[in-house]
């Protein structure tokens, strides 16, 4: 990792430091923050001779080898201070609630309409919508690019940021094009290693998160930070992480609950956690409670499938969805979790 002693490089210095690396089979991939923008050497980064002859160049401060996996994603890394922001809001702040329908209804868009309007009225941070959906089924409904003008409306009669689920490069290219400003990478891709990549890529230097799903077979939680690490390399850090359940499933749950892993992510990873205990429980009449738990567990915040009709709704709607009314009282206890969490909370100052 290359710190500049400016801001940033110019592009003269860094062509310079790419032939540099490029001599050593490394490539360089710039990632912006806040305040300024680093320089990951992707490859062998501790090639001495390499080190050296960056360090002798007198616009560089330092370069730190990190000695983990995650050389973008991990709790050491220069990306360790970065902050992700979501329609202003500064994920880590406070509570962070996704809320809105799993799928997005093509044929009855003033549904979806009135769920966006009531969600941001019981509290939620940001919209989901389901433009494409990932079906077991060949011959269910698959979701439909007409949606994305949906979505967008939503945001543009409520003013807070939408999220969908991208699961291809056409469908990574309509909604970059769109300005969604959450990509949600669903639990069957989170090891499609190439559309990790390419969402990194296509989204470098573009104000878009990556929420990423855990994948229901994913085991050690390095495989899961692995997997942000991809879309980090190629180009944007701003990647949540989000348990939603794995398998085996539990009873009559529609995965094994998986929020528990929370601060284990924390311990490995700056990454904030957004939980969705929708599709880990798979019912309305326990979401709330596994949502509770999840930030009990330390999560930043939660992602919940909310209709104001579930009966109408298509996918999973019908059967996990919950009411706005619901989540609004839902994200009153979630605050007061936040407050009660301050007590044990490692990362904020002891009150007692
Ligand atoms: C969804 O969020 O609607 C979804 C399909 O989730 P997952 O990828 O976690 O199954
Ligand atoms: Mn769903």
């Amino acid at each position: 990792m290359i710190i500049p002693k400016e801001s940033k490089l110019s592009a003269e210095q860094l062509k310079e430091v790419i032939s540099i690396v490029e001599e050593y089979n490394c490539r360089v991939q710039p990632i912006e923050g806040h305040h300024r923008t680093i320089y990951a050497v992707l490859g062998e980064e501790r090639e001495t001779i390499m080190v050296n002859r960056i360090l002798g160049l007198d616009y560089i401060d330092r370069f730190d080898a990190v000695d983990s996996p995650f050389k973008l994603m991990d709790i050491h890394s220069e990306l360790a201070n970065h902050r992700i922001v979501v329609g202003g809001k500064m994920l880590g702040e406070d509570p962070f609630v996704i809320a809105g329908h799993c799928t997005i209804d093509p044929k009855n868009p003033q549904l979806f309409l009135e769920t966006a309007h009531a969600v941001k009225e019981a509290g939620a941070s940001a919209i989901r919508g389901g433009v494409w959906k990932p079906r077991t089924m060949p011959y269910s409904f698959q979701g439909d690019d007409s949606s994305m003008k949906i979505l967008i409306e939503a945001r543009e009669q409520t003013g807070i940021p939408v999220d969908t689920e991208v699961m291809d490069e056409h469908q990574l290219n309509i909604a970059v094009e769109a300005g969604v400003d959450i990509l949600q990478v669903g639990a069957r891709n989170a090891l499609n290693y190439s559309l990790l990549k390419k969402i990194g890529e296509l989204t470098a230097d573009k104000p878009i998160a990556v929420l990423l799903k855990r994948s229901m077979g994913m085991g050690p939680v390095n495989e899961f930070i692995a997997a942000a690490e991809y879309i980090a390399a190629g180009g944007n850090p701003n990647v949540m992480l989000c348990p939603r359940g794995t398998a085996p499933t539990m009873d009559t749950y529609r995965n094994h609950p998986d929020e528990s892993i929370t601060p284990l992510l924390k311990e490995k990873t700056w990454a904030p956690v957004v939980v969705d205990p929708s599709h880990s429980v798979g019912r309305a009449k326990y979401v709330p409670s596994a949502a509770l738990a999840a930030m009990a567990y330390g999560a930043d915040g939660v992602i919940v499938e909310t209709h104001c009709q579930p009966s109408k709704g298509i996918g999973d709607d019908p059967k996990q969805s919950i009411t706005p009314k619901v989540l609004e009282k839902l994200i009153q206890d979630i605050n007061a979790i936040w407050e009660i969490r301050k007590h044990y909370n490692n990362r904020v100052p002891q009150t007692a």
